[in-house]
């Protein structure tokens, strides 16, 4: 486990796009945090990391985006409107869960029934200033670049 303070939202970009680097084939990685805590600006920086040219966006209404990077795909999960299973269900989860490719999940306090138990574990938590916000990042080795 590790906590990273970032001050802005291009940090907070930065860290994702260093686990999106790092992340082994078929990890799922699951988001926490509250409207606005910085989800979505984490995926921007994971997908560039994750080998993705377009730049990611929320998939608030759509609940799945897909990319594509280095021949592999990227799942962009936002569950902010999932209750339940059968919720769940027909947003296709399980079966981009089974299908062996990477998986990021928006609001992932909606489904931590059904997360894989080896997830990565991503919470994003306000700090002391407005634009500060503290990560913390369960089931991966510390960032390089990012040790204290
Ligand atoms: P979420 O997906 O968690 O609802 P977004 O990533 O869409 O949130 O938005 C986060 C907002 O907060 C953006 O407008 C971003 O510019 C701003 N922000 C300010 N400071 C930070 C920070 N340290 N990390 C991430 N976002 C920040
Ligand atoms: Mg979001």
């Amino acid at each position: 486990m590790a906590i990273y303070k970032t001050a802005n939202a291009d940090e907070t970009e930065k860290i994702g796009r260093a686990l999106g680097e790092i992340l082994p084939e078929g990890r799922a990685v699951a988001l926490f945090g509250d409207l606005g805590a910085g989800k979505t600006v984490f995926v921007k920086g994971f997908a560039k990391g994750f080998g993705v040219e377009d730049e990611a966006y929320s998939p608030t209404f759509a609940l799945v985006n897909e990319y594509r990077g280095k021949g592999r795909i990227l799942y962009h999960f936002d569950m902010y409107r999932v209750s339940g299973w059968d919720d769940l269900c027909s947003t296709g989860y399980f079966d981009f869960l089974d299908s062996g490719n990477s998986l990021i999940i928006e609001w992932s306090e909606n489904i931590e029934a059904a997360l894989p138990d080896d997830c990565v574990r991503v919470k994003i938590t306000e700090a002391d200033a407005p634009d500060e916000r503290n990560i913390e990042i369960i089931g991966v080795e510390k960032l390089e670049a990012f040790g204290d």
